[in-house]
């Protein structure tokens, strides 16, 4: 019997209405290229795989490999290895003869989701799809509009490069253990009309990041150091990072990156 270990951020979901809907939210299908970032024991793997021809796992935990690896089931490729470190982009550019759409899905370790879902950036060109279960207040994060207060750089990140919707909200009974925290399940579809190219998007990141660094104060002051380039309004010089839309934040960036 595997023991949850918490620092893989383990919670094991057990709620059958909950699985098959983020199943059907997945929706399966034969030729699919398909990744499962960190099936424990299998909650979604094994519905997901009677759908699938082929269905690749992603797992740190030693033990959870060499359990999935003596099940010997057919169509299952076990990786070991940290979803921190792996190379989306590599697989995605090698389905293996799966002709079907590309995406990445998972109930996540919520210890590391926001790095985990920077790290998954790099290779949203050649993916069609993610769908996660994290932390409901960082889904809340994600899909925030601006100038609400969950509005942060996580938001305008993500919203630069996907199309994001809230799609189910999880309460910790559905979860054994049970984590601390509400769940919630979120749909990242790459955006069609994403066009910012590397140096662009590093610009993106200093400006925003320089924009939240200090939540409570003025753009004024936050974005003193990009001033001799970037001309803010006299609203914008008093506003605050939360209440600029993310066009205007990949405006600057084309300006920056110019
Ligand atoms: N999918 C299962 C479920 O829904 O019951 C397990 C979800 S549990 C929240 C997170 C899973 O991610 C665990 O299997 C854990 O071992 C794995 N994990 C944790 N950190 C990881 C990492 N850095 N890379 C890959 N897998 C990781």
């Amino acid at each position: 019997m595997h023991r949850a270990r918490k620092r893989f951020g383990q919670n094991f979901l057990q709620d059958d209405g909950i699985i098959y809907s983020i199943v059907s939210l997945i929706q399966p299908s034969a030729g699919m290229h398909v990744i499962e970032i960190g099936p424990g024991l299998g909650a979604l793997t094994r519905p997901l795989l009677r759908n699938l021809d082929q269905l690749d796992l992603l797992e740190i935990d030693r033990d959870l490999v060499a359990y999935w690896n003596q099940q010997n089931l057919q169509g299952l490729k076990v990786i070991e290895g940290d979803a921190l470190q792996f190379d989306f982009l590599a697989w995605a550019k090698n389905p293996e003869g799966r002709t079907g759409l590309c995406k990445v899905v998972g109930n996540l370790p919520y210890n590391i989701s926001s790095p985990l879902l920077f790290h998954l950036v790099g290779a949203a060109k050649e993916i069609d799809e993610q769908v996660f279960m994290l932390q409901a207040e960082v889904v809340e994060r994600m899909v925030a509009a601006a100038g609400s207060s969950d509005f942060s750089r996580l938001s305008v990140m993500l919203q630069a490069r996907y199309d994001m919707e809230q799609v189910l909200e999880v309460p910790p009974e559905a979860f054994d253990p049970q984590p601390k925290v509400n769940s919630a399940v979120v749909r990242m579809i790459p955006r069609q009309d994403f066009n910012l190219n590397d140096a662009q998007w590093s610009a993106l990141e200093k400006v925003v990041a320089a924009a939240f660094s200090q939540r409570r104060k003025m753009l004024r002051t936050n974005l003193q150091a990009f001033a001799d380039r970037i001309q803010l309004t006299e609203t914008e010089l008093k506003a605050r990072a939360q209440d600029i839309s993310v066009d205007r934040y990949m405006e600057w960036a084309r300006i920056l990156a110019a």
